[in-house]
């Protein structure tokens, strides 16, 4: 198969933006299928149809309908057009997935009970389209899942004649769908895939591994995440598999979208501004501190943080460090919902300096973009990060990331050091240990920088800026990989 084959692709997930989103994975699923499009591909989203992905996807009319075991109506695939081109399949089970709110779980912050049986039906949906036993009239080539919502669909199909090439993408592994034995009876699946080498895991019927073990190639979101994960402090127990599947297994770093994410174009921020026009972002600087209540202070240090409040985050370590950073002049704004321990601690933090911090615990996308054309600086010290994507708009934005030194953080930010301020390569700063006092000891050396000589802080913000972080690369990284899947399936 060369590279200018034309593939049909089917890009199965359980979240993508700006449909329905509760994370990063919405923001690759948003993104990536436009990108291979833009290569030549025909590329076709397959989602769940939530009722706020059905109303968001507006125009949609009935495609198909499957006939599915265990189901007296039948399914129906609903297809509409994303704003980007790319044409969506929606799987409309309504006893599943016509409920309000989140995606995983219910109003009360519990996975839904109920989530096996919802992402098995989504799978064998897939499936069907996959083996052409829909009425599209159309079949993929390849069928690139993510994550464990999808990872019955390689198993699955790995017995079946004539199926498409898989992929399975690990977003997070620390999101396994981990489920009892009586699950995997309840859900009927074939007998044979109850062992060590299929799905069972530790006595659980873990659909990761299937995705893992089944699918042609495995990929995860970053190099340096994918060599982590054959880790005992990373893999979860799954280190070994992984480690066996070496030849098959890769990291490949996310981009970002280039028509949300830019500071030049964005509706949802005051003032516009590029690499030439630096200056200009001391305004939304401004306009951000007068948004939070904070004093206006051109030359205080402004740090960001933007995302979930859960412990994979860090986000403990930063109210490590605040005291400091508010003693040497600076200010920090965080945005961000989760665990409630968490929002709690940042609420305290907050009330203790009200004029040096500012808060807003929820979920909101304005901000967001505020926040990073804002701030001069985003803290990111997750204990883990597969790929991380607000470091990546923070360097799109020209806000020096402060990131731990893992993952994709290791892959997307250049460490300021004497040799990468010489070669002109910086664009941030790393930090090694999970602590507050190495958070602290990155935080200080952007401090003294940032003090010292603003023409070197803004050479480093500018560096940032202009780094290629779009999707047309990590697209033909994609399509080689799906290459290869294919020419595994012809062997
Ligand atoms: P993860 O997938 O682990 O949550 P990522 O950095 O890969 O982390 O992606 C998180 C995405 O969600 C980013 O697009 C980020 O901007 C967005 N996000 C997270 N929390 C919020 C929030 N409170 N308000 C707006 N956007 C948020």
């Amino acid at each position: 198969m060369s590279t200018n084959s034309k593939l049909n692709i089917l890009f199965a997930a359980s979240e993508a933006a700006p449909l329905i989103k509760t994370g990063g994975l919405a923001d690759v699923a948003g993104s990536l299928p436009a990108a291979l499009r833009e290569l030549g591909h025909d590329v076709r989203l397959i989602l769940p149809a939530y009722p706020q992905t059905i109303d968001k996807l507006g125009k949609v009319s009935t495609a198909a309908t499957l006939k599915m075991g265990g189901h007296q109506q039948p399914i129906r695939i609903l297809r509409g057009t994303l704003d980007n081109g790319v044409p969506c399949y929606l799987v409309d089970a309504p006893e599943y997935f016509s409920r309000q709110g989140n995606p995983y779980l219910s109003p009360n912050g519990h996975e839904w009970g109920d989530n096996a049986e919802r992402f098995a039906l989504f799978s064998r949906a897939i499936i069907a389209i996959g083996q052409n036993r829909s009425q599209l009239k159309w079949q993929p080539d390849v069928i690139h899942c993510n994550d464990w919502q999808t990872g019955l669909v390689a198993p699955l199909l790995s017995t079946e004649p004539g199926r498409p090439a898989t992929i399975f993408t690990i977003h997070n592994l620390a999101y396994q769908g981990l489920f009892d034995q009586s699950t995997f009876n309840r859900l009927e699946l074939p007998e044979e895939l109850w062992t060590l080498h299929g799905l069972e895991f530790h006595d659980q019927l873990s659909y990761i591994k299937g995705g893992i073990v089944y699918a042609d190639r495995v990929n995860t979101v970053s190099p340096t995440y994918a060599k982590e994960l054959l880790t005992a402090e990373f893999g979860y127990g799954l280190e070994g598999l992984l480690s066996h599947r070496t030849d098959h297994f890769s990291g490949i770093i996310n981009g970002i979208d280039y028509q949300e994410w830019d500071p030049n174009n964005d509706s949802r921020i005051p003032h516009h501004y590029d690499h030439h026009s630096f200056q200009l972002k001391q305004l939304n600087k401004q306009a951000l501190q007068r948004a939070f209540g904070l004093p206006d202070k051109p030359d205080a240090l402004l740090f960001g943080y933007i995302g979930r409040l859960v412990a994979q985050k860090g986000v403990d370590l930063i109210l490590q460090v605040i005291p400091g950073i508010i003693d040497r002049g600076g200010q920090v704004i965080m945005l961000g919902s989760g665990e409630a321990e968490l929002e709690q601690a940042m609420e305290e933090v907050h009330q203790r300096f009200p004029k040096q911090t500012g808060l807003f615990i929820g979920y909101d996308e304005d901000r967001a973009h505020q926040v990073e054309a804002g701030c001069d600086a985003f803290l990111m010290p997750s204990r883990f990060e597969p790929c991380g994507l607000n470091q990546i708009y923070s360097l799109r934005y020209g806000t020096v990331p402060i990131v731990r030194h893992t993952g994709g953080l290791a892959d997307t930010v250049i460490d300021v050091t004497p040799e990468t301020l010489t070669n002109g390569t910086a664009t941030g700063f790393h930090f090694n240990k999970a602590t507050g006092t190495a958070l602290w000891g990155a935080v200080e050396r952007a401090l003294d920088f940032y003090q010292h000589s603003r023409s070197h802080w803004e050479r480093l913000a500018i560096t940032g800026m202009q780094q290629d972080l779009s999707w047309a690369s990590s697209a033909e990284h994609y399509q080689a990989l799906y290459i290869k899947a294919l020419s595994d399936l012809e062997t």
